[in-house]
């Protein structure tokens, strides 16, 4: 195998790769899917290649269009776009007969006549002796008359592959060496006696209609390499590379599954997360891009991925992990990038409308901007941003036991701060500052003691922007109308 290139290297390659996704459409688009898609994305965009998608549809029962729309869906949030058209597996059936007949003309595969009832019958009493069943190929001979005869009787067969003598082996990018003495693989089944292809059969006729240099994909299949390479050698085509990626499991080191809660794409998507952010987070599932580094634009990303980083055993999909990114990604990323996401945020939370926000659009840019810093999520962005679109605000009751314990003098304060905020004028956070801080000195306390309970007043918290900010996105007039209200519900509730 010195033909092969160093995955790292495919720029001294003369073909530039070509790799495929390759999800089978019966269900929604899953994250560990995503992640081997992304992985694939990578390598293509990195070195120049082509990144194509190809449906494996040809489990009728199970595939559905409502799974293949989550895929494309799923691969168009992320940003993963691919080359060249989709490419239906199910629509391939020919090719994928006419090849086996090839294999069949060689030798490489011969007919089975035996019923399936007997099969099953040999299985199980295998089973019962406690051995593994292997299909024993003498069961298929025929005489050349014999096979003449059930030919042209028309009677059902499978085709099976006539596993060689040997050692199937190949440089895996992630795992290197792996080998598999092919006394340990059957010959298998390619095609049913219904004449349609099995799996392994019909991803080995596509990949290498498609041209694809280079496989990656869950380590799951990694039993399933050595039958394929098998069939690459027998059809006469050069063997791709392989390179086989970490299963995902969840942070309890149990395979992923929907009790560790969502795993669909499609659900990130909808709960407002940034792709960008999942990108990232998915990345670092089984990769590791080097220097402690883990937030990474996608340009970064591009820059940094390398198959030394990428890692043999499961990687851990941590759902705070995920909110601490997407937290990092809406402080980072470009507000433009950010504001997509955000308008729908708001509509889910009823906070406002899109119209209502494009009436202020300057003004509510500012305000994401301001707020994005200290959220995880755009739903948490749209919950801090209520106080800035409500006329009253709900004093959360700790906030009011912290800066608010001495109802008479916080009274007095805030009334003070209010007839100072109210006699500036321009609404400009230098000179509501150092308005302010000299109330303080004249008072005799403190700036802290102005600023703390005048938070609570403008937001009803004790976390937000700087006061300053708040003062001026929540604007002048309904500033001081929130001052007179907390004055208000100060003295009622001494008098209660
Ligand atoms: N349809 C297979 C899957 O979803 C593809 C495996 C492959 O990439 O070869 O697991």
């Amino acid at each position: 195998m010195s033909d092969i290139v160093s995955p790292d290297t495919p720029a001294a390659s003369p073909v530039p790769p070509r790799v495929r996704f390759a999800p089978s459409p019966t269900g929604f688009l899953h994250v560990g899917g995503a992640r081997t898609a992304l992985f694939n994305w990578l390598y293509a965009r990195k070195f120049g290649g082509q990144f194509l998608l190809r449906i494996e549809d040809t489990d009728r029962q199970r595939s559905s269009d409502e799974s293949t729309r989550a895929i494309f869906e799923g691969l168009a949030w992320l940003g993963l776009d691919y080359d060249e058209e989709v490419v239906f597996q199910g629509a391939n059936l020919a090719r994928h007969q006419a090849d086996v007949e090839r294999l069949l003309a060689t030798g490489a595969a011969y007919r089975d006549f035996t019923p399936p009832s007997e099969i099953e019958r040999l299985r199980a009493d295998a089973e019962a002796r406690g051995v593994t069943f292997r299909f024993d190929p003498t069961l298929a001979e025929l005489s050349e008359s014999e096979l003449a005869a059930k030919l042209a009787a028309g009677e059902p067969h499978a085709v099976r592959f006539r596993v060689p003598d040997g050692v199937t082996e190949w440089p895996d990018a992630v795992h290197g060496r792996i080998a598999f003495p092919n006394k340990d693989i059957e010959d298998f089944v390619i095609l049913r006696s219904d004449r349609t292809p099995v799996y392994n059969l019909a991803v080995v006729s596509d990949d290498i209609a498609m041209g694809i240099t280079m496989v990656m994909r869950g380590d799951d299949h990694i039993s399933n390499t050595p039958k394929q390479i098998l069939l690459y050698r027998a059809l006469g085509a050069p063997v791709p590379q392989f390179a086989h990626v970490p299963m995902i499991h969840g942070t309890d080191g149990k395979k992923l599954s929907k009790r560790h809660g969502a795993t669909a794409v499609g659900d990130y998507q909808h709960m407002g997360l940034l792709p960008s952010a999942m990108c990232n987070f998915l990345a670092l599932l089984g990769w590791s891009p080097g220097d402690d580094v883990e937030v990474m634009t996608r340009e970064e990303m591009l820059r940094r991925f390398s198959f030394d980083g990428l890692q043999k055993k499961a990687a851990i999909f941590d759902p705070q992990k995920l909110d601490w990114m997407n937290g990092q990604h809406l402080a980072m990323l470009p507000l433009d990038e950010v504001m997509p996401h955000v308008f729908p945020a708001f509509e889910r939370l009823g906070v406002a409308t899109r119209e209502q926000l494009d009436e202020r659009a300057d003004w509510f840019r500012g305000l994401v901007d301001l707020l994005r810093v200290r959220a995880r999520t755009v739903d948490d962005i749209a919950h801090q941003a209520v106080p800035y679109f409500r006329d009253d605000v709900d004093y959360d009751p700790d906030a009011v036991s912290k800066q608010w314990r001495d109802a008479n003098a916080t009274a007095e304060i805030l009334s003070a701060t209010r007839e100072r905020l109210a006699s500036l004028a321009v609404w400009d956070t230098e000179v509501m500052e150092a308005a302010l801080r000299a109330l303080a000195e004249e008072l005799g306390i403190s700036g802290g003691k102005i600023f703390q309970p005048l938070r609570v007043a403008l937001t009803g918290l004790t976390a937000s922007p700087g006061i300053f900010d708040v003062l001026l996105y929540v604007g002048r007039d309904r500033s001081l109308a929130r001052l007179d209200a907390a004055v208000r519900w100060l003295k009622s509730d001494v008098t209660a």
